[in-house]
């Protein structure tokens, strides 16, 4: 499921990327295609210009030049006299028939496109004018610039035609478009692995965040069946028990319920932790007073067990702090209901107060049984129980993963070190505003 949809991302990001990397680079390679044409048929034309300006001034046509002209431009040239071509097989170096045909189609061409009519230049000994036209010859397809100047002086005339196959220019252009498919299958290519790993990197969290739901769904439902057991079977037992061994049964039902609807809260709290709508109401708050309540409250508990439970305040008036008392309170009896579970008989409970530089700090001291290094960067997460409190009943291994929502939504940290009392040392830091 996870392959599939990170398979379709990564398919989409690189379909639309490469869409518009394809449509971008055509219109590019169509803009540079035009480019070129646009400069070789600039480029035809002055040298037309040159050849006619040349001959103009040229009385004796020099055949040295011509062909350095032809072999300069890969040009096919033709010199006609009154239209007779002469000079036509020292020129180009196509077979004799090309030839011919092609100076025919030519100035067929140029007869089709253009009726001269230019009257002489009384200023000048000769008149002089040329034309330029893209066209394809009949006989072999191929597409050519051609050039044709036509020098008067005075009763005759003479005529170059000039040929420029787009041949090399066609070549050009393929090559241009062969390079530009491969550069986009490369780069569609490059972009799918992109956007392969890029994908991978967002849906990371979302698969990992499924994980942990569905280890939370599991863990829950497995702490579920041991109360339901308990309360199916007394039940059963109940109907047939004799009237004095009822209580018990009815007893049994009653505190598994009562863990039961513990659970319940516990996971109802986290789960709306996990959707932001965990009620947070802060207001300035006595923590001394807070801390004394807990103290007062967890006090017989302790004493129960044999406990001493001592309480540190500081001497001076303390600013107040801008929290949840509810919530903080929460915390407390988190620390403290778990220090009085896992520290023996006639153990020590410290539980603490102190400010500096805007941060109050609460710690809850005991001689318990400890917590392993290994052990200290897992218990708060969610159901984890280190393996000496497994048999603990109503410990369910959530108590602590509800005090690091609190403290993460008060922007605030908890952490858990060796005490100095022997046992472990739970603590938080809680900025006053
Ligand atoms: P639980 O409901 O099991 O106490 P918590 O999240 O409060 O769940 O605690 C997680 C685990 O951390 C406990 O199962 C226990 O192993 C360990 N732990 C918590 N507090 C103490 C402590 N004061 N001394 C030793 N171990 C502790």
């Amino acid at each position: 499921m996870y392959k599939k949809v990170h398979l379709r991302l990564a398919a989409l990001c690189a379909g639309i990327t490469a869409a518009i990397m394809i449509i971008m680079s055509f219109f590019y390679l169509y803009v540079s295609e035009t480019g070129l044409y646009r400069n070789q048929y600039n480029l035809f034309k002055n040298d037309m210009n040159t050849i006619t300006t040349n001959l103009e001034q040229q009385s004796v046509i020099s055949m040295e030049w011509l062909s350095k002209m032809e072999a300069q431009g890969n040009y096919t040239l033709f010199v006609l006299d009154n239209d007779v071509p002469f000079l036509y097989n020292q020129l180009t170096s196509l077979p004799e028939s090309e030839k011919f045909q092609l100076l025919n189609e030519s100035l067929a061409a140029y007869n089709s496109r253009y009726i001269i009519s230019k009257a002489p230049d009384a200023s000048s000994p000769y008149t002089s004018f040329h034309v330029e036209f893209e066209f394809t010859s009949p006989s072999n397809q191929e597409k050519y610039f051609c050039g044709i100047a036509t020098i008067e002086r005075g009763s005759s005339f003479l005529k170059i035609v000039v040929l420029f196959s787009l041949n090399s220019l066609k070549q050009q252009m393929r090559e241009q478009r062969l390079n530009f498919v491969l550069i986009n299958i490369l780069a569609i290519f490059l972009l799918f692995l992109f956007s392969y790993v890029f994908t991978g990197k967002l849906l990371k969290p979302i698969l990992e965040n499924q994980k942990r739901q569905t280890a939370f769904i599991a863990s829950a439902s497995h702490e579920f069946r041991t109360p339901l057991a308990v309360i199916l079977s007394s039940a059963e037992c109940c109907v047939d028990a004799p009237a004095e061994k009822k209580n018990k049964f009815l007893n049994n039902i009653k505190k598994e319920g009562l863990r039961m609807s513990a659970l319940i809260n516990d996971l109802l709290t986290l789960s709306n932790s996990d959707s932001q709508s965990f009620p947070i109401r802060k207001k300035p708050t006595e923590l001394d007073t807070l801390l004394i309540n807990a103290y007062e409250s967890f006090e017989p508990l302790a004493k129960e067990k044999s406990l001493s439970l001592s309480i540190d305040l500081p001497n001076d008036t303390l600013p107040l702090c801008h929290c949840d008392p509810d919530r903080i309170s929460q915390v407390l009896s988190i620390f403290l209901h778990n220090a009085i579970s896992y520290t023996p008989q006639n153990g020590k409970i410290n539980l603490s107060l102190s400010y500096k530089k805007g941060t109050f700090s609460i710690s809850v001291k005991d001689n318990g049984i400890g917590i392993s290094d290994e052990e200290k960067k897992k218990i708060f997460d969610r159901f984890y129980r280190a393996e000496q409190s497994r048999s603990t009943k109503g410990h369910f291994g959530l108590g602590l993963s509800i005090a690091y929502e609190i403290m993460k939504s008060h922007n605030g940290t908890i952490g858990v070190k060796d005490s100095a009392l022997g046992g472990s040392e739970f603590f938080i830091n809680l900025p006053c505003s």
